[in-house]
């Protein structure tokens, strides 16, 4: 049977039936209805941020954040390449420009210190990303930002129920954006979320998300329509439910694996952070002097069945939409470049048993 590099959690099927029954009632089924706004209210209080906005998925939600600052067209943003297409791709289609700022080579979140070699006078924000659930170095980023008059946007598609020194990702920055993808951590099917806490975002975001509607009998603004469905909010007020256990079950398995590749020669794994409460969304494994290569493992996992994923590469500023914008392609951003090539995600979710995971170190490590 095929192992992929991830599966998606889901609540009981009568859960889940319970949950969206009252919809046949109401008939109510999308435009923040009853599941809609029960489900933001316990995302606000799980993470402890004033405001919460849904959107149908989280693409809309980063794209949308941006366009709400209303930075003017042509402008510099300044982000990473080691990420998801994305990140770059919201940045760009709100007329702005992305600056690449190389990764650092300990987590792989944007090298805080290369920061401020890159602002010019046309940058307006920064939008780092927590890169596999790891979180950047939220800090200097916002010291850099407060000093310069920058906003700050993560895109915390990865880090949801992360903490940094207790407190959640979602508090960091002007904004911090989630997915919900089936995908991920936590899954409301499609979704997505804006955690902020400027109060003077909350009907910005409502109306952009619907239209530009700003009450019955006007539109203010050109808007669109990225609202999250009844569905997907009663999805997610099941799944939150497990999330706890869920995340519990992706620890049996990352330790698992640490215990088979923890130390050898030529593997580096990402090693916890003290200061960081993870919710172990991926598992990055880098050969790096390893008997054989990061795609030759690649190969030999999928000729039998498990699916890992080189989970970046390529890096977005080699991609053919991208590769030739100013300060673009993979040499300015060697730190990035370097680990693109040789990183890759192993299988990882609640479900994966534990005789698997050391099934997939024995063919990894046979190579040894
Ligand atoms: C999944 C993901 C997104 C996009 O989220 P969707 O919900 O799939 O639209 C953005 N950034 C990163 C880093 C992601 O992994």
């Amino acid at each position: 049977m095929t192992i992929n590099v991830t599966r998606s959690s889901m609540p009981g099927f009568e859960e889940y039936c319970e949950e969206i029954k009252e919809l046949w009632e109401s008939r109510w089924l999308t435009n923040s209805g009853a599941k809609h706004q029960k489900f933001q209210a316990e995302l606000e209080k799980m993470l402890g941020v004033p405001h919460v906005v849904l959107f149908t998925n989280g693409h809309l939600a980063l794209e949308n954040i941006i366009a709400a600052f209303e930075f003017p067209k042509g402008a510099e943003v300044i982000t990473t390449p080691f990420t998801f297409a994305s990140t770059t791709h919201a940045i760009v289609r709100n007329g702005l420009t992305p600056v690449f700022c190389d990764v650092n080579p300990e987590n792989y979140t944007m090298d805080a210190s290369k920061i401020e070699a890159l602002i010019t006078e046309k940058t307006v924000a920064i939008v780092p990303v927590h890169v596999y659930g790891n979180m950047c170095d939220v800090e200097k980023i916002a010291d850099i930002a407060k000093k310069h008059n920058l906003k700050v946007i993560y895109d915390a598609a990865h880090a949801f129920a992360v903490k940094y020194k207790g407190v959640s990702s979602a508090c960091f920055g002007d904004a911090s954006m989630f997915s919900f993808h089936a995908t991920k951590v936590f899954n409301t099917i499609e979704g997505g979320a804006v955690c902020f806490s400027d109060d003077s975002l909350v009907d910005k975001l409502n109306s952009m998300k619907n239209f530009g509607i700003t009450s019955p009998e006007s539109v203010g603004f050109v808007g669109g329509n990225a609202k999250m469905s009844e569905f997907q909010a009663a999805m997610g007020i099941c799944n939150l439910r497990h999330l706890e256990g869920e995340i519990a079950k992706r620890k049996a398995v990352v330790e698992r694996y640490f215990r088979h590749l923890d130390g050898v020669k030529g593997i580096k794994l990402c090693k916890p952070d003290k200061n960081v409460t993870p919710n172990y969304a991926y598992f990055p494994v880098v050969f790096d002097g390893f008997t054989a290569s990061r795609d030759e493992i690649f190969t030999k996992l999928a000729e039998n069945g498990i699916i890992a994923r080189k989970y970046f590469y390529p890096l977005t500023n080699t991609f053919d939409c991208y590769k030739n914008l100013p300060g673009s392609g993979a040499e300015k951003t060697p730190v990035a470049a370097y680990f693109a090539d040789r990183v890759l995600t192993l299988p990882l979710y609640a479900d994966l048993a534990l005789e698997d995971v050391d099934r997939i170190c024995g063919i990894i490590l046979e190579r040894r």
